[in-house]
């Protein structure tokens, strides 16, 4: 029973997660209505930086410029939820506050790792995966216009609030050199 628990709230929390990662992005990353620094760091810097097409990959030469945790808000984010789990806690017990901590920072992990390899892909194993590909396409459109698609893990709430776009975009130039694969 307390396997089970665990397990709904995690899934519970990979769903909640999308949410959130749509409104931080949007609200937090790409709006300074709130806060200037996540939307300095990645609505200035990362996007035009990595502008999409022509520039979405990170070239050989720029990699060592280019750091893990550095475009985003979301390791923080994560860590400001602690009176989330705290409550989840004192409502459904310590199980429950487990799925939810391990189900949260799983999608932080998975948002820095995903990001990180989508823009530098030649490394990573699943590179070929359909899934891969399909999230790289996702994420490159965000880019292209930058109020679509604002998950990159699971582009569960870009359904839910009506952003998902996957319109027809022209390639890279690592895409018409065969360097990466175009979905
Ligand atoms: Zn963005
Ligand atoms: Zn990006």
């Amino acid at each position: 029973m307390n396997g089970l628990v665990c397990l709904v709230a995690f899934l519970v929390a990979i769903w909640l997660s999308s949410v959130i990662e749509w409104v931080v992005h949007k609200h937090f990353m790409h709006s300074i209505r709130f806060m200037r620094t996540p939307h300095d760091r990645h609505a200035v810097m990362h996007h035009s930086e990595r502008r999409a097409p022509g520039k979405f990959f990170a070239k050989e030469d720029e990699l060592r410029d280019y750091h893990l945790f550095e475009t985003s808000f979301m390791p923080i984010l994560w860590i400001l939820h602690a009176p989330l789990f705290y409550s989840v806690y004192l409502l459904f017990g310590s199980w429950a506050s487990l799925g939810v901590a391990a189900g949260t920072a799983c999608y932080v992990m998975a948002y820095e790792l995903l990001h990180w390899h989508i823009h530098c892909p030649d490394e990573f194993r699943f590179r070929q995966k359909r899934w891969f590909l399909f999230l790289t396409e996702h994420h490159r459109r965000h880019h292209n216009r930058s109020n679509i698609n604002y998950n990159v893990v699971l582009p569960v709430a870009d359904w839910m609030f009506g952003t998902l776009s996957y319109r027809d975009l022209a390639p890279e130039p690592e895409h018409v050199s065969g360097q990466v694969t175009a979905f």
